[in-house]
């Protein structure tokens, strides 16, 4: 990331928090934030103290109390007009993401339109929390269940989708009567704190909503405070692992999406021309920065493999890269330059470890924008299970084609790769992808879907190292995550009727 620290930075340019529905100006450690597109430093952001992040909590601690008692309908008529108003500023908040995460304005407002749609899912919590009740579980005796909010809760997020990512967390966490705070992504802060204005012009009361900007010191002052409830956190694996075996371990309720490596076999069978314009978006578009980016190909058979390649050849030809403030380019550049060098330096091990590089993206120039963080599409042929480019998630615009003789072999590959995100299948045959989809140890399965990436009203979740904890994100999944389940069991003594005290254990009666 843009790891040096700012020298000389007027503080009034410095973006800093926003706790009990007010702006907070801070100027501690800023760190600045790029234009991708241009290499340039456009703002700074503060990295909030442990004092700031503790008076966040104080602030979502005291307004609990109150938010847990509004009735859900009301809570759900505040969602209601930040959905609005978010509809309202969509065009302010997409070209916040295209300025500082780089990628095309239209995805960006895709990105934008999917987190909205999360909110319109919040906006039914009164039918979403209604409870389980069964009467006459004993005579006389009825018995229900109650969700209850957690009290605090924290999520913690990641720079690919600055907008997106936390909407999946807060709309449904507040609407379940939760108070939050969101410690975004350092490196692209400006969607999230214009959503956080959004949510105050809304109505929602003080305190309820609060977002700190930071790194490792606002996480780890979050991980270790004992008014923090629960922690939703999405971003790579190593920092999911530390998020989850930290949070448990102070008995907190976590849920941690990681990292990815996304396979989609093509069969013999497949409408190959559909398999491969599915490839090129799915691998390519947002640069590649996408955990459900698709960025192993698996053919079946030399014959399908070949064909491939040669289609996806000519399409990456065809690619436009440049400001992802032009809508007639594909892909926009990568986040930082640190992440630029990181990218390109797998493409050279590839190369070192034997892939054949079909296409090389390597030393693109953008005219007008040569210090812009670009890297063109890379496409490997013969990529190997035993290769890193094929083992680590890379991040970027490389897709690698493995070759594989069967279903049953590309299966296994899947099956034995570290993580398990997402995958698809192409194929016309219905036989073949019902057992795919039966058999996968992956959480988000597309037939002939290359990106399937669930509605708001499903939920959002990876297997194996993707995902550490129980329940995946939004969705149904969101109100047990966001909510403790209470047992209520209830006799009223009536008639005059006098029990007599029972020493048995309460049985079937
Ligand atoms: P990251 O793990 O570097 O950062 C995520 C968050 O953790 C940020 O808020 C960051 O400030 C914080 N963080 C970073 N280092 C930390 C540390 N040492 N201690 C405590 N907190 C720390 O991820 P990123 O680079 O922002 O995002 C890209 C990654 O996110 C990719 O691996 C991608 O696959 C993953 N991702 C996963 C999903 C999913 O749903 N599974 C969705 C989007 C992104």
């Amino acid at each position: 990331m843009n790891a040096t620290p700012a020298k000389n930075v007027d503080s009034a340019e410095i973006i800093g928090h926003f706790i009990n529905n007010a702006d907070v100006a801070d100027d501690n450690r800023p760190q600045p934030v790029s234009n991708p597109a241009t290499g340039q430093v456009t703002k700074h952001v503060a990295m909030a103290s442990q004092q700031t992040v503790e008076d966040a909590i104080a602030a979502a601690e005291a307004a609990f109390p109150g938010w847990r008692n509004t009735p859900p309908a009301k809570r759900a008529r505040i969602m209601f007009r930040f959905k609005q108003l978010l509809e309202e500023h969509a065009d302010e908040i997409a070209a916040a993401i295209t300025d500082e995460h780089g990628k095309v304005v239209d995805d960006a407002m895709g990105e934008f339109g999917r987190g909205v749609e999360v909110v319109d899912y919040a906006c039914g919590i009164p039918e979403l929390l209604k409870g389980e009740y069964s009467k006459n579980v004993g005579p006389g005796i009825d018995s229900w269940s109650d969700f209850q909010p957690l009290g605090v809760v924290a999520g913690i997020t990641p720079f690919n989708f600055p907008a997106m990512v936390p909407m999946w967390m807060y709309p449904m966490a507040i609407a379940c009567g939760n108070t939050f705070v969101l410690k975004p992504s350092e490196k692209d802060p400006t969607a999230p704190m214009l959503a956080a204005r959004l949510l105050k012009e809304a109505g929602l009361p003080d305190g309820v909503f609060n977002l700190v900007n930071g790194d490792k010191e606002a996480v780890d002052t979050l991980l270790n405070d004992d008014r923090v409830q629960a922690i939703s956190f999405v971003g790579s694996t190593p920092i999911a692992e530390y998020i989850y075996s930290t949070g448990t371990k102070n008995g907190k309720r976590v849920q941690a999406l990681g990292g990815a490596k996304n396979h989609a076999i093509v069969m013999p069978d497949a409408d190959i021309d559909n398999a491969v314009n599915a490839l090129i978006g799915a691998a390519f578009g947002s640069c590649g920065e996408r955990c459900m980016a698709i960025s192993v190909a698996v053919c079946i058979g030399d014959e399908v493999a070949d064909s491939v390649v040669s289609k996806l050849q000519a399409e990456i030809a065809g690619l436009k890269v440049g400001s992802g403030t032009d809508v007639s380019n594909h892909m926009g550049p990568l986040i930082t330059d640190a992440h630029f060098e990181k990218v390109r330096n797998y493409v050279d091990l590839g190369v070192e470890e034997g892939a054949d590089l079909v296409v090389d993206g390597r030393g693109l120039v953008v005219e007008g924008l040569e210090d812009g963080y670009f890297l063109g599409p890379c496409l490997f042929d013969n990529v190997t299970e035993d290769m890193r480019i094929y083992q680590e998630e890379i991040f970027g615009p490389v897709l690698c084609v493995v070759r594989a003789e069967s279903e049953e072999q590309a299966m296994q590959l899947i099956n034995d790769h570290e993580y398990g995100n997402g995958t698809c299948i192409f194929t016309r045959d219905g036989e073949a992808a019902r057992y795919f989809a039966d058999n996968i140890q992956v959480g988000m399965v597309g037939i002939n879907v290359p990106l399937p990436v669930p509605v708001s009203y499903h939920s959002f979740g990876g297997w194996k190292r993707s995902l550490f904890g129980d329940l995946f994100a939004y969705g149904p999944d969101s109100v047990r995550f966001y909510t403790r389940r209470k047992t209520i069991t209830q006799r009223w003594p009536s008639g005059g009727v006098r029990e007599k005290a029972q020493f048995a254990f309460p049985g079937r009666q």
